[in-house]
């Protein structure tokens, strides 16, 4: 109930002064909100069309859900983690260029990110009913069998095959970035519609501008109590991603355990930070490098960040000071409030 309440008040921050819902055919205006690939997804576009742009999109949404989605035990994602031990398997295009990501993100963060944490996301169940913290030699025996390493991805064949059975790929911190890229494709390439929002659960991508022509105005959460919005930027053309601490967690003998694991101990991240924001062009991009920076900490990240182009970052230590990269200084508007 919480979350439902914090996303309506984040979503009326998106929308501010897009209440205007004239009907005239250079005006039109759709919304929609639909629970898809284990996140609420929600968006609203002007132009014309845009009902059907917008419902195309969240189709696409629901076909790379029953690809992507561990939680349905046919997706494609399910029956590659059940047979690619020691077997090459031809995998679909969709699948093959979010897993090659996802490959590329593990290298370059050292493991940071880890696609292939399956294991140990399944065992800690943070997020279900079984959430619990599991014994250390659990989490021990994990550790030693799994990595990206034990992966091998094949470019020219579009195979995929494990070299240990006990790996299992978890598209987690990924895939909502992908979705969030292939529907703005649907409503801006299919549709040509160049204005609108979207929000994939704190996955937020933002199409030209809003319809009286000012710039979206993106609010990122304070994570100590994410009911409010902690900073804002201006945005147009560009995703705004933050992984955070508050999202998915239980409370066990007053410790909280959060969703988002350092591979490295097994153990949530304890890096410092408690949320950490990308904005950049493409989700998917986007969504894989706030995971990583959650791992990461403030100094490593911010090294990676300055280091890849067009790409920012803004990072909330656990002591709520606000971090970011040099190229989104000038944009991030602090809000004080009593939290
Ligand atoms: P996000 O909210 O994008 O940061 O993604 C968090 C989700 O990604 C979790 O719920 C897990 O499914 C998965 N995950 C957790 N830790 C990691 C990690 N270190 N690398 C890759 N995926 C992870
Ligand atoms: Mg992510």
């Amino acid at each position: 109930m919480k979350k439902i309440i914090s996303f309506i008040l984040i979503l009326i921050v998106l929308l501010i002064g897009c209440s205007n819902k004239e009907k005239d055919n250079n005006n039109i205006q759709y919304s929609k909100t639909e629970e898809i690939i284990g996140t609420v997804i929600s968006g609203t576009i002007y132009g014309e069309n845009s009902k059907e742009a917008l419902c195309e999109a969240f189709e696409r949404a629901e076909y790379i859900e029953k690809i992507m989605s561990v939680k349905i035990q046919d997706s494609e994602i399910s029956n590659l983690n059940n047979t690619a031990f020691n077997n090459e398997v031809k995998v679909s295009n969709e699948l093959f260029y979010v897993l090659e990501k996802a490959m590329y993100y593990s290298k370059l963060t050292e493991g940071a990110f880890d696609f292939t944490i399956g294991g140990l996301i399944d065992l800690w169940a943070i997020g279900t009913e079984n959430a619990k913290v599991p014994k250390h030699e659990e989490i021990i025996n994990l550790l030693e069998l799994d990595n990206y390493k034990n992966i091998q991805i094949n470019s020219e064949n579009k195979t995929v095959k494990f070299l240990k059975d006990t790996v299992k790929i978890d598209l987690g911190a990924i895939a909502k970035g992908y979705v969030a890229d292939e529907m703005k494709k649907v409503i801006c390439e299919k549709y040509n519609i160049h204005s609108g929002i979207l929000n994939l659960g704190g996955n937020v991508i933002a199409i030209g501008k809003k319809n009286n022509n000012s710039l979206w105005k993106v609010g990122i959460c304070n994570p100590i109590n994410n009911s409010y919005v902690i900073a804002t930027l201006e945005s147009s053309d560009e995703t705004v991603v933050t992984s955070g601490n508050y999202e998915r967690y239980f409370i066990e003998n007053g410790m909280k355990y959060h969703h988002i694991l350092d591979p490295n101990t097994g153990y949530p991240a304890n890096s410092g930070l408690i949320s950490t924001t990308i904005v950049t062009e493409s989700s998917i991009d986007a969504d894989a490098l706030s995971t990583a920076t959650y791992v990461l900490g403030l100094d490593k990240s911010k090294e990676l960040v300055e280091s890849i182009d067009n790409v920012e970052g803004v990072f909330i230590t656990e002591d709520m000071v606000i971090d970011m990269t040099s190229g989104i200084n000038n944009r991030i508007k602090v809000i004080q409030n009593d939290t």
